[in-house]
């Protein structure tokens, strides 16, 4: 019998109950009331904060902030009136 391999699995079973945990959003200050399971070193945590619609996104052409969520549509409409700009100039 292995010592080793009773540690190993303890260490198994640890780092799934630590997967199991749930986690809250890192912007749950913000606002945000998400939570979930951790995930395998906080994959899925870090999967909602990609799309959290706390998160501040500034707008490449106007600097001004959205969210993920209305970021495409922000895109879209100030592409247009960049463009619109443009062509009255
Ligand atoms: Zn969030
Ligand atoms: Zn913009």
């Amino acid at each position: 019998m292995s010592l080793d391999g009773v540690t190993l699995s303890l260490n198994a079973f640890a780092e799934a109950a630590v997967w199991l945990l749930e986690a809250r959003c890192p912007l749950s200050d913000e606002g945000c009331d998400w939570t979930g399971p951790l995930g395998a070193k906080g994959a899925n945590v870090q999967a909602h904060h990609e799309k959290c619609d706390f998160r501040v996104l500034t707008c490449p052409f106007c600097s001004e902030d959205t969210t993920p969520s209305e970021m495409e549509s922000h895109l879209e409409e100030c592409q247009e009136s960049l463009s619109s700009k443009t062509l009255s100039c």
